[in-house]
């Protein structure tokens, strides 16, 4: 088969839409390196910052307990909630 159409390849230099986790939000990035059709690292257009692609995804869903709290703290007039319990102890931190 003879298809001559041009896929859409991405190339070093190739700008994507991609997230940030320096500015935490979906940003222009350049492509730096490639493996194939596949993006493999790419450098955020704002604040220059490199990390591997992400395939435009963001962080992880919110915890829902953290999310519920979020949105308490954030609601005018609300009395302050207690700070939501904490996971089983996988962390040391603390205040
Ligand atoms: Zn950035």
């Amino acid at each position: 088969m003879g298809e001559s159409g041009e896929e859409r390849r991405h190339r070093i230099g190739d700008v994507v839409d991609d997230y940030c986790p320096h500015c935490k939000l979906l940003m222009n990035h350049g492509i730096i390196a490639v493996a194939g059709d596949e993006i493999l690292k790419v450098r955020c257009n704002t604040c220059m910052n490199e990390h591997p692609y992400r395939h435009g995804r963001g962080p992880k869903k919110k915890d829902p307990v953290k999310a519920a709290y979020d949105e308490l703290m954030s609601r005018p007039g609300m009395p302050r909630p207690p700070a939501p319990p904490r996971k089983g102890g996988s962390s040391d931190e603390e205040e």
